[in-house]
């Protein structure tokens, strides 16, 4: 049985920060996966989107580490010559309801300090992006996109350079705690004893919770999987922005969007619904709803747009419920101490991940 000081159980974008941050001040730092690399699930099936932070409510972990997170983001790339670009974003506005409502945004936005949001309309809509219908937009020039793949590489690399380790292939069994410590069984056979454990485990991370026998739907953690498809399209060129609608009335989701990528391939989406078993098919019986939002912005015909991929997102708020903030604690209070458990760790958790890092660092210090 190996013996390690902390066991971090995913290396999603997510797990590989916590590791990058913890192997910088303690020894023995390790990072397992149950998949044959990083990022398998979804870490490597999101939009790549840096976000400012302009919708969580204040105060909230989601708000703060969205914008802690932003720049903590944009210098880490810089540093580490991941490609980026801070293409900024358009938030845009078609009837007089949404135009009240991008002013509430931008309320929202610069009370959680998110710095140079500005209302424009029309002729400055279409100096920014030609293409785009709508008579009010807010711009939010902080946004930006990521390789995402290229940053969990450099995560990795870090926590090594640490003298930590990133263990592919480890499944998670089983999880017991006795005397102040924690006995790890994976599915190949292998233990590993820790002084700390912690759950970046993304969707399954109630498979995870489960283990250790916490009883989610009594904490209220317990997690609701939520798909999002992609559509792309090569009928739209020379676009410079990311372009979003006003978001979903429920809070579930951003609304179906334009993103480019660092190739400057245009897709939109995610679209959001909730799912009872992780599997990554294409449905496409949501084409139509994916044309019916765009076209209220972009011009768009029939035919323009091709199934893309999919993600699914690990989400405390249910169908109907209100806005659910990360959960990030150790459970102590739960009879687990030394157990750092994340939960809900949905968008912003790409833009939020160094930030979350050095949370998990300071519940430690
Ligand atoms: C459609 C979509 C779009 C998004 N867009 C954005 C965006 O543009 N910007 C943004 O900031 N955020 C975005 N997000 C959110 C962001 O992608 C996630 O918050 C982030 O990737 C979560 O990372 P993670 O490390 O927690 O999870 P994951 O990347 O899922 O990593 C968890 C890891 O745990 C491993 N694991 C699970 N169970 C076990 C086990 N038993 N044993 C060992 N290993 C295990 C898995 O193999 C996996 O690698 C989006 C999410 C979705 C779904």
């Amino acid at each position: 049985m190996e013996k390690v000081n902390i066991l971090i159980i995913g290396a999603g974008v997510v797990g590989l920060s916590i590791g990058k941050y913890l192997s910088e001040k303690f020894e023995d730092v390790i990072v397992v996966d149950k998949e044959d690399s990083f990022g398998r699930h979804t870490s490597s099936r999101n939009s790549e989107v840096i976000h400012s932070g302009i919708y969580y409510p204040q105060n909230t972990l989601k708000a703060k580490m969205c914008v802690e997170g932003n720049h903590l983001l944009y210098e880490f790339c810089e540093r580490n010559s991941i490609p980026f670009r801070k293409t900024g974003k358009l938030v845009v506005a078609t009837n007089e309801a949404e135009y009240l409502y991008l002013d509430e945004l931008k309320i929202n936005g610069e009370r959680n300090h998110v710095d140079n949001l500005k209302i424009i309309y029309q002729d400055e809509i279409k100096e920014l992006e030609p293409l785009v219908i709508a008579e009010k937009a807010l711009f939010v020039p902080s946004t930006g996109i990521i390789d995402t793949h290229k940053l969990m590489y450099k995560l990795a690399n870090q926590i090594e350079e640490n003298d930590g380790f990133v263990i592919y292939e480890m499944e998670v069994i089983e999880i017991e705690y006795s005397n102040g410590k924690y006995l790890v069984k994976f599915s190949n056979g292998e233990e590993f004893q820790a002084n700390i454990v912690i759950n970046s485990a993304g969707i399954y991370c109630e498979s995870i919770a489960k283990i250790l026998k916490l009883d989610t739907i009594r904490h209220n953690i317990k997690i609701h999987w939520c798909k999002g498809e992609y559509y792309k399209t090569s009928k739209l060129k020379n676009i410079k922005h990311l372009i979003y609608p006003v978001p979903d009335q429920n809070g579930i989701f951003l609304g179906i969007h334009l993103t480019v990528n660092l190739n400057n391939d245009v897709r939109f989406g995610p679209n959001a619904f909730y799912i009872d078993e992780i599997n990554y098919r294409f449905d496409e019986s949501f084409e139509d709803e994916f044309y019916k939002a765009i076209m209220n912005y972009l011009p768009l015909e029939e035919g323009d747009l091709h199934p893309d991929d999919c993600g699914i997102r690990a989400k405390l708020q249910g169908q109907n419920d209100e806005f659910r903030d990360f959960y990030i604690k150790e459970e102590s209070i739960k009879g687990l101490p030394n157990f750092i458990n994340l939960m809900g760790i949905e968008s912003p958790g790409l833009t939020s991940c160094l930030a979350i890092g050095k949370y998990v660092k300071d519940i430690l210090n």
